[in-house]
């Protein structure tokens, strides 16, 4: 009796198996043809400023607009992407889309602010990236200092690389932000090594910061912190007047969250940015 439960059990769970690698299989095909298909679209978040909620930049957040599926998030298929490579590919697409834009609603005389673009490791670590990064405001005609790329602490554990890459991407011109900050093993003293421009501190903690006195902590030690290294920060996962209001009185540059906006298509990121400049 219980050897035929196992043994029904251990079908059961092979036919799941099954399926998943099959579901997997598919969608990783069907993500290798949604380039070509049209199928990705770039949300923007816009990011304001604390005391006077001035839009002063935007991430770029990309969409996969599936044929049946309706719209998948990121997380749904970018650690796919990463585990087959196929991220540089729809990284360079991510990089090209945001910065023609960016330069596009610049020329139409709305409001001139960066556009913040995620990396992942495996464009960082790419060879020839700063030529390719490079190549993409030629192309699009940005100027530099209007690209702000985003790479996680992990992304810096290799400190030797990782700031040969850093330092070739400052010399661009473009700027440098840290995602997620404090969700990693990086302390600030090692942060100080790499020519950085921003910390993002990680929603994590600014979602609980008021109930959870570490959080707290953490959330105006960082502040004090980027203080001390001239470095600028951004609070990410806003949500509340509350938060807001904790985040103004220990002197945080810059929010990005519900509370302002969420990520929303270009035609409505494109109206915020020309409502500003009236
Ligand atoms: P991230 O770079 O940390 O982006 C911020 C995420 O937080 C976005 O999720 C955004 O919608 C969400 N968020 C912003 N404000 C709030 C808030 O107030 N409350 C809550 N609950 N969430 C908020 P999204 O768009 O789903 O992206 C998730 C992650 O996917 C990103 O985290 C980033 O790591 C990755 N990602 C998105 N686009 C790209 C891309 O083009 N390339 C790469 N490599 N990664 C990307
Ligand atoms: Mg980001
Ligand atoms: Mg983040
Ligand atoms: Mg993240």
């Amino acid at each position: 009796q219980a050897k035929d439960k196992e043994k029904s059990n251990i079908q059961v769970f092979h036919v799941a198996m099954e399926t998943y690698s099959i579901q997997r299989l598919k969608l990783e095909n069907e993500l290798r043809h949604a380039i070509s298909n049209q199928e990705f679209i770039l949300h923007y978040q816009p990011q304001v400023d604390i005391h006077t909620g001035q839009i002063i930049g935007m991430e770029a957040l990309v969409r996969w607009m599936h044929p049946t599926k309706g719209m998948i998030p990121p997380k749904e298929f970018i650690p796919l992407a990463e585990e087959t490579g196929f991220i540089v590919q729809l990284g360079d697409w991510v990089l090209y889309e945001a910065c023609r834009q960016n330069k596009a609603w610049q020329d139409q005389g709305l409001l001139h602010v960066p556009v913040s673009v995620n990396l992942s490791m495996r464009q960082f670590s790419e060879h020839g990236i700063k030529n390719k990064i490079s190549e993409v405001l030629v192309d699009t005609g940005l100027p530099p200092k209007y690209l702000e790329i985003e790479i996680t602490e992990s992304m810096t554990m290799d400190v030797k690389h990782a700031s040969d890459w850093l330092n070739k991407l400052k010399k661009l011109g473009v700027q440098v932000a840290i995602d997620d900050f404090g969700t990693g093993y990086s302390s600030l003293s090692y942060i100080k090594q790499f020519p950085i421009d921003k910390l993002k501190i990680d929603r994590s903690f600014v979602n609980d910061m008021l109930l959870d006195p570490n959080n707290a902590t953490i959330v105006s030690t960082i502040i004090a912190m980027t203080r001390q290294l001239n470095l600028k920060v951004i609070a990410e996962g806003v949500e509340t007047k509350e938060q807001l209001q904790f985040l103004q009185e220990k002197q945080c540059d810059e929010v990005q969250g519900f509370l302002f906006s969420p990520p929303v298509p270009s035609d409505t990121m494109g109206s915020l940015l020309e409502q500003a400049v009236q």
